[in-house]
């Protein structure tokens, strides 16, 4: 006997082990056939699979019961989709050889090797697409089989593809008894693929696909191995969610933050000053400058202390806080000290003794070290005391440290308590050049950084604190869709520092706060830090991609690393606790993400030049002159046209840079005093304002950072 569990809570009893496709047919008549696999027990299988223990079933299908489409299903689509792309660019290219062809989140891709030089290009993809749509057409069910390893082993090494015997050998070290294969239609016969599934039932529920793009790519991604070339499809399952799909990734491309940046001129990377190394030019600076007054006004609305740090600091502070060694994989090299090079190179040092020495690591090991990497010793008692380590410096990789020594360097009262010190901060981080992206991954980047060293009462208060700050500077960007997720602790975890109780009550603090924003909010056991749980934002662009931007994070750990303490009512010393908070991320990845969301087209306040005034002709130019010098006394940042181009193309030209107002002028505005306005985005003028009224109009716009188009914009107020 088998119990069943249904999500409803409902159990259905069979005398044998039934299928979890049989389980859907006994559900009803119409599951069945809507269904494309299954998830037993939390884990996704074929409908095929065989569930021979009692076990919690959902069957699941296209869109979940809310009408929401169901990322299971678009993962069996996906998989399944990249099984006959594979099979169809074999039939079209024989020689191919198939490397691995996971599903991602919008799409999948196949790596393939085509060793004859002939490789596909983009030409091939209606071909590719045509036979793929005979192999959904052929409705061909996938069938697994399985085989014991080493027969399995047999089959791949007979079958000669080193590349399917490396993913066996992985599945292996990874701890699977058999290897399975997918058959699409029968064993032996019909084409077939390495695979540990799950699929859906059999090719014609594939509903919609498309082949995407080729990248190149390397095996295992190191580029001493084969170069392999990377096809990207997706799949739906309707052919009007594949519609909404390319037409959102068409969006996405006009909207691309890294094109928009070179357009509008807002900034540059540089290879000869470095890849991830992002240069502000003079309109993106603008836009950063706005946003971190902005942010800065609402910081010191709440109390916080504006403080700046170097950008480097000691090992040792480093070392203190635990950020080196031990994260030096995502960090620039140590900085060691110019002496200290100097003595080490006079005796004979290799690499790995300088690195071992900056580590920490016993020296004596140090000098192993050197003699195994067989130097040459030149006196080293003379020049080098081997049993000392070296100092040097970081660039750093995090604000905390520098932050948590100001707080230190003078006694606090708890009556002081909280301290809350703010710094736009930058710091640097190692990523590998492939993972760079614009300005979204980068290796420099300035953190909307924040520490408060408060009392352990005084933890909700101002969680909710930095959440409130959140709210509003979404609230003004018009960022209405955004998520938090509260980061708990693993229930069995026992590798947390600080006091169970404590963090039971900074848990519920964290949910407690992220209740209040009125935005959807999930808990997620076992993604709190080691230190202490956290608040991650994820916004929603208007194109619904989702932006993880930073986190809030309560933190038991640094404040003993550093010793830090406040006197309490006791006249004892009493440990703070520490908040870090970077709800933005940084302003880098921040602007990036905002060019997106508005496609380049800020709102007044943000956009690097507000307003340009066009002169019909040379008539107007004095009075053109008298509006710039109005508007520039009330701080708009505003430009004149006069040049000698007909109005037409200047009003082309300010729409490309996506300025947010023009004023026309020509000798008949002059006359009566008005402006004729057009506003960014709508076709036609907007009509004609008197001079003063403009200019009032646009500054208080500005001044109230109102979005494009909203209440109370110079734009609304011709009702347009
Ligand atoms: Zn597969
Ligand atoms: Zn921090």
């Amino acid at each position: 006997m088998v119990r069943i569990t249904l999500p409803d809570g409902s159990v259905k009893e069979f005398a044998s082990a039934p299928t979890a496709g049989e389980v859907a047919a006994s559900i009803g008549a119409g599951l069945a056939k809507s269904a494309l696999g299954a998830r037993v027990d939390g884990e996704l299988v074929d409908l095929a699979q065989r569930i021979e223990r009692d076990a919690k079933v959902a069957i699941v299908t296209a869109k979940n019961r809310d009408g929401t489409v169901s990322p299971d299903a678009l993962y069996l689509l996906r998989h399944s989709c990249a099984h006959v792309m594979a099979e169809a660019i074999q039939r079209l290219f024989p020689s191919v050889q198939l490397v691995y062809g996971p599903p991602l989140e919008t799409s999948f891709y196949y790596d393939m090797l085509f060793p004859d030089g002939k490789i596909m290009s983009a030409d091939d993809f209606e071909k590719v697409e045509a036979e793929m749509a005979r192999i959904v057409a052929e409705n061909r069910p996938f069938t697994r089989y399985e085989m014991p390893v080493a027969d399995g082993m047999a089959k791949l090494g007979k079958e000669g593809s080193k590349f399917k015997l490396d993913n066996a050998q992985r599945a292996v070290e990874a701890g699977s008894t058999t290897l399975s294969w997918y058959a699409t239609g029968e064993p032996g016969k019909d084409w077939e693929d390495l695979c540990r599934g799950p699929h859906v039932p059999s090719t014609g529920r594939i509903g919609a696909f498309k082949v995407l793009s080729l990248a190149s790519s390397y095996w295992k991604g190191d580029e001493k191995l084969d170069r392999l070339t990377r096809v990207y499809g997706t799949a739906f399952a309707t052919k009007e969610e594949l519609e909404q799909h390319v037409r959102l990734q068409e969006e996405a491309r006009r909207r691309d933050h890294r094109v928009l940046g070179k357009q509008l001129r807002l900034f540059h990377i540089d290879e000869m000053v470095g890849q991830g190394l992002i240069l502000w030019t003079p309109k993106g600076s603008i836009v950063r400058n706005e946003l971190q007054n902005f942010i800065g006004a609402e910081l010191r609305k709440q109390g916080y202390h504006q403080v700046f740090t170097p950008h480097i600091g000691k090992l040792d502070l480093y070392k203190t806080s635990g950020h080196f060694p031990y994260y030096k994989e995502s960090q620039f090299p140590a900085i060691p000290e110019g002496d200290d090079l100097a003595a080490l190179c006079d005796s004979g040092c290799s690499c790995a003794e300088l690195v071992a020495r900056l580590d920490g690591v016993a020296p004596q090991f140090a000098r192993e070290l050197n003699e195994r990497a067989g130097r040459e010793v030149i006196g080293p008692e003379r020049v080098m005391d081997p049993n000392r380590l070296v100092n040097g410096f970081l660039l750093k990789p995090m604000n905390c440290p520098h932050h948590a020594k100001i707080f230190a360097s003078e006694p606090h009262s708890y009556r002081d308590m909280p301290v809350r010190l703010a710094e736009f901060g930058t710091v640097y981080r190692w990523e590998q050049s492939g993972e760079l992206n614009g300005m979204t991954r980068v290796r420099g980047f300035t953190q909307d950084d924040a520490h408060l060293f408060v009392r352990e009462d005084q933890v909700a208060e101002e969680v909710l604190g930095c959440l409130s700050l959140v709210k509003i500077i979404f609230a003004t960007l018009g960022m209405n869709d955004y998520r938090v997720r509260v980061g708990l602790r693993d229930p069995d975890g026992s590798k947390y520092v600080g006091d169970p109780a404590n963090w039971d009550k900074a848990e519920q603090a964290c949910r407690d706060a992220a209740k209040t924003l009125g935005v959807p909010f999930s808990e997620e056991p076992g993604e709190a830090a080691f230190y202490g749980p956290k608040i991650d934002f994820v916004v929603k662009d208007v194109i619904g991609r989702s932006w993880q931007l930073g986190t809030v994070q309560v933190d038991y750990n640094l404040p003993i690393r550093f010793d830090l303490s406040y006197a309490g009512p006791d006249n004892r010393p009493h440990r703070p606790v520490m908040i870090h908070r970077a709800p933005f991320g940084s302003m880098e990845r921040f602007c990036g993400v905002l060019i997106e969301h508005f496609a380049g087209a800020f709102p007044c306040w943000l956009n690097p030049e507000q307003v340009r005034v066009l002169p019909i002709s040379e008539k107007s130019a004095a009075y053109a002159d008298e509006l710039l010098a109005a508007l520039k006394a009330r701080g708009v940042r505003a430009t004149v046209d006069h040049g000698n181009e007909r109005v037409q193309a200047k009003i082309k030209v300010a729409a490309e840079e996506k300025i947010p107002y023009m004023a026309v002028v020509g000798p008949r505005d002059a006359e009566n005093r008005v402006v004729s306005v057009r506003a960014r985005g709508v076709e036609a003028n907007l009509g004609e304002m008197p001079f003063d009224a403009f200019v009032a109009g646009v500054a208080d716009e500005i001044e109230r950072r109102l979005l494009s188009g909203a209440p109370g914009t110079v734009q609304a107020s011709f009702g347009k």
